[in-house]
């Protein structure tokens, strides 16, 4: 394990636009925010890579050894359509749509989302809060908003006063627009005639007669705006200045930017010390859309029930394209470049396999802790994965070349050797060198199960030569055993 301070982290900070040096509020934690879903249909394959990117960076800075507070909310109440102030709630309009109440449709597709997730590794976030959990704090938020003169009541909704806002701070800090762009680009739109100017956005909406979603408050019985959740929880879990906001790129503007005003508003500082934003997911080289049909949802790209990819990838292969790309590139889906990660997959699962094989010498021709730092340093340069893949890579060169022997290597350096390549491929990268009895024939699994038991047993007799009948044989048969501290997995 490696001490978080004996490193130099860079993040690009979206804020300052320029990579800086990572220090944390306080020292040894990190509390870090990210947007989370909102729950009105399944999970689009472009947020899998976003909460992955965050997925990835959570994992990084818990192995440096930070005490992390992850906090990912769940959306289930004051999204409207179109990001806007005006229009149906997205999850009451499926609701409407399906004849069930807003909840069941809230309930199905956290449930979604979660499998997804799961299924793809992620490690879950330290604190998932929702957004109707979070009514009475939103509400003091607004009130305390109200207080500081930064928002108006009309007509049972309070608004957000932009203009005002920006005498004395600066709308468009993180997102680099002016207001002035923005008014000069801004057409009023029909049932906005509450807010004085269109920029202002909701705080607080008075709920239509139909409206099934809400709560009492008081300006009227209504539903809080969709930027003022993540405000309120936020701050409620990291506290009012936080280490890192991360989201989409898409949540730039006006989402992440109405967040530091509502802070500043309320709280009179801003809210976040590094904004992180991950970049999009194209398919085929062009932006997924399920109007023009240029779209595959998780489920899909997992069964090959598809008529975009030539056959089913698996989650560790999907993970493995994904990381391959910086979380600030955009990234392209396409079949090839699946169909090269999981080659590459394959690749370094051997090798990892293979690390069990190598035999020990008294010299290494490989420098391994010069190696391994190299992995840090990609790491720390603002989580750059393509890069320490690369050096992942490279060891696999090593690895074969102790096997065949035309390299060496002592005892301690094979340890150290072991050790990263595990801590980088699945605690970090949260790859996964075997395959679950859930997803594949449970009675093959036991009996492989079967097969590693009596290996074990072989091997604590010091019958080597059973032992390692079993594995090549196996292996043979087109199953690797993986050994490691935590156990022997299977992987075919
Ligand atoms: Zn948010």
């Amino acid at each position: 394990m490696q001490l978080y301070n004996q490193q130099n982290i860079k993040i690009y900070n979206t804020l300052s636009g320029e990579k800086e040096t990572f220090k944390s509020i306080t020292d040894g934690y990190v509390g870090m925010y990210v947007c989370g879903p909102t729950v009105y249909s399944n999970v689009h394959l472009g947020n899998v890579r976003t909460f992955m990117s965050f997925d990835m960076i959570f994992r990084y800075l818990q192995h440096l050894g930070f005490k992390v507070r992850y906090v990912r909310n769940i959306t289930d109440a004051g999204h409207l359509e179109n990001d806007a102030d005006v229009g149906e709630d997205k999850i009451t309009k499926k609701a409407r749509l399906e004849a069930i109440e807003p909840m069941e449709i809230v309930q199905r597709y956290t449930v979604d989302f979660h499998n997804v997730l799961n299924t793809f590794n992620f490690l879950p976030p330290s604190i998932e809060p929702t957004a109707t959990g979070h009514i009475i704090e939103q509400i003091e938020l607004i009130q305390s908003i109200i207080d500081n003169g930064f928002a108006y009541v009309v007509n049972g909704s309070v608004y957000f006063d932009v203009h005002k806002y920006n005498e004395s701070n600066e709308y468009g800090i993180l997102s680099k627009r002016k207001l002035e762009d923005l008014i000069h680009n801004t057409r009023a739109l029909d049932g906005q005639s509450d807010k004085k100017n269109p920029q202002d956005f909701a705080l607080w909406k008075k709920a239509e007669p139909a409206h099934i979603m809400r709560w009492p408050s008081p300006w009227s019985d209504g539903f809080p705006g969709w930027h003022l959740e993540c405000t309120a929880m936020s701050t409620k879990y990291l506290g009012d200045y936080f280490d890192i906001h991360g989201g989409g790129m898409d949540l730039k503007f006006p989402h992440h930017e109405c967040e530091i005003a509502q802070n500043q508003a309320a709280k009179g500082q801003t809210p976040v010390k590094y904004w992180m934003h991950a970049n999009m997911l194209e398919l085929n080289g062009a932006r997924m859309s399920k109007s023009t049909g240029n779209y595959i949802n998780p489920a899909e790209l997992l069964s090959g029930d598809n008529d975009i990819m030539s056959k089913a990838y698996s989650p560790s292969v999907i993970r493995f394209f994904m990381m391959q790309a910086s979380y600030r590139s955009v990234l392209d889906l396409t079949d090839a470049g699946l169909d090269s990660s999981e080659k590459g997959f394959k690749r370094l699962m051997d090798a990892v396999n293979l690390l069990e094989l190598l035999k020990e010498s008294t010299t290494s021709t490989q420098d391994i802790s010069k190696w391994k730092q190299f992995c840090y340093d990609a790491m720390n340069d603002d989580f750059n994965t393509p890069i320490l893949i690369a050096h992942l890579f490279e060891s696999v060169k090593f690895i074969n070349q102790i096997h065949d022997g035309s390299a060496t290597i002592t005892a301690t350096d094979l340890e150290m050797l072991k050790t990263t390549i595990h801590a980088f491929i699945f605690d970090v990268l949260g790859l996964k060198n075997s395959k679950k009895a859930d997803n594949s024939s449970d009675k093959l699994s036991g009996a492989v199960e079967l097969l590693i038991k009596l290996r074990q047993e072989a091997r604590a007799n010091k019958d080597f030569a059973l032992s390692d009948q079993i594995r090549d044989e196996l292996a043979e048969a087109g199953i690797q055993l993986n050994d490691s501290r935590e156990g022997t997995t299977f992987s075919y």
